[in-house]
């Protein structure tokens, strides 16, 4: 008997440039799996017909990109609690019994970047700096509290959204000023970037390494390009760093899991043909 044909895809407007096809296609020829995962653009004001549509048409779910990760909360049946904190979903699974279920794993993909690179990584062994508080930040800080940070200093160029994150999340969370982001580095263990800073096309992102412990972990989220001038600045102070290709993979594995059945590794091979795409 053959293989059931399993199919998934991603939603976004525009969505051309997602990657997600090549992640998940890739994962599809390694375990021999017999489906396809493809682009669809949705216009933001066709996106409730195109989410029930995923059960018309027989799909194991969908990824959701940007415009629609909070929009799409709306056309689901439930919510998965960490997704509800994230305030966001990205994927859609639907279950056995047809109900359409939200989740969010950029959180879990950003942890896991972490943990490739540094297994025994720790999110209490001291406190954390985490520049932005835009969607990405708000996964990332959910990750980070629940992973068990201590000590998270939050800094952002509009002050009053990192003290709306602070008053939601609670006190593990403090709030200094956009011009405090050098000294605020003293005695870190972790510096993560989730503003858009250092991207293609974008400034760079001004920050002086001087009181940053040697020590610290330099995390960049964004992944065009691989290595942003933070990453680079970190590296020639001798500080371990991490780009944002990791986050963007490890975030597509449960979706996977939960589509086609097989929690899917991020190989080396994965990895290179992710970055011939950038
Ligand atoms: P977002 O919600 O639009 O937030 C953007 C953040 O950048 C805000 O904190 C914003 O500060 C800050 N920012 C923008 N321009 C700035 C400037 N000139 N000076 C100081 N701060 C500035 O975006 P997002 O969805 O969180 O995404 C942020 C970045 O993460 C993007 O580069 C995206 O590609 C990357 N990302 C990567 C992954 C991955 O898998 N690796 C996943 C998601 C996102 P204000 O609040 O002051 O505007």
């Amino acid at each position: 008997m053959q293989n059931k044909f399993t199919m998934a895809g991603v939603m976004g407007w525009p969505v051309e440039h997602s990657r997600s096809p090549v992640i998940h296609n890739h994962w599809l020829r390694e375990y021999n799996i017999t489906g396809a995962y493809g682009l669809f653009p949705v216009e933001p004001k066709q996106l409730g017909v195109a989410i029930s549509g995923l059960r018309a048409l027989g799909l194991a779910g969908c990824n959701l990109t940007i415009p629609h990760k909070v929009s799409a909360m709306q056309y689901v049946d439930w919510i998965d609690p960490i997704a509800k904190r994230i305030g966001a979903i990205n994927t859609i699974v639907i279950d056995s019994s047809g109900q359409l279920c939200g989740y969010n794993n950029d959180g879990f993909g950003y942890l896991h970047s972490l943990y490739e690179v540094n297994p025994a990584w720790k999110a209490n062994r001291g406190p954390i700096v985490v520049l932005g508080a835009g969607g990405a930040a708000r996964a990332i800080l959910v990750s980070l509290l629940d992973a068990g940070a201590k000590e998270i200093r939050l800094i952002n160029r509009t002050l009053d959204k990192a003290d709306a994150l602070a008053q939601e999340f609670g006190a593990v969370i403090t709030t200094y000023d956009w011009s405090l982001r050098h000294e605020a580095l003293q005695g870190c263990s972790l510096l993560v970037n989730t503003t858009s800073l250092g991207m293609h096309r974008q400034d760079s992102l001004d920050i002086e390494l001087h009181d940053l412990p040697q020590e610290a972990l330099v995390s960049d989220i964004i992944y065009a390009p691989l290595q942003t001038q933070l990453l680079k600045t970190a590296q020639a102070k001798g500080n371990m760093t991490i780009n944002g290709i990791g986050m963007l993979l490890h975030q597509a594995r449960p979706a996977f899991k939960a589509w086609f059945g097989v929690m899917p590794e991020v190989s080396n091979e994965l990895k290179k043909i992710l970055k011939e795409t950038f």
